[in-house]
């Protein structure tokens, strides 16, 4: 499972951060287009974190939604899908952002 080996290495990130001291909460950043299900990311989590400086934290996800950048007109649109054209037409843009899946915060006691 996919989410799994992700909250694997978001644990071992913020163990490493709080020095051994009890972590109270996680903030993550996760694109839409990261193909990346919130309620399993979350799942693994609660399920993980037992026995470790993380068992009372909680894990907060802040979604960033996908945005690109059209190589054609230069316009600046919201991607809801991957695949998605731009209103011209045009399918040659540059990905600005919505693929991040990044730790943002780790709050210590
Ligand atoms: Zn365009």
């Amino acid at each position: 499972m996919h989410e799994l080996s992700l909250v694997e290495e978001i644990l071992r990130i913020s163990a490493d951060a709080s020095n051994g001291r009890p972590v109270t909460r996680v903030v993550l950043k996760v694109g839409q287009l990261s193909c990346v299900m919130p309620e399993a990311l979350q799942f693994c989590f609660d399920s993980v974190k037992a026995g470790t400086v993380l068992q009372n934290a909680t894990l907060e996800l802040h979604s960033i939604p996908g945005r690109a950048r059209c190589q054609d007109c230069g316009a600046d649109y919201a991607l809801e899908e991957l695949y998605q054209p731009c209103a011209c037409g045009s399918c040659r843009r540059t990905l600005v952002q919505g693929q991040e899946l990044v730790i943002q915060t780790v709050e210590c006691e």
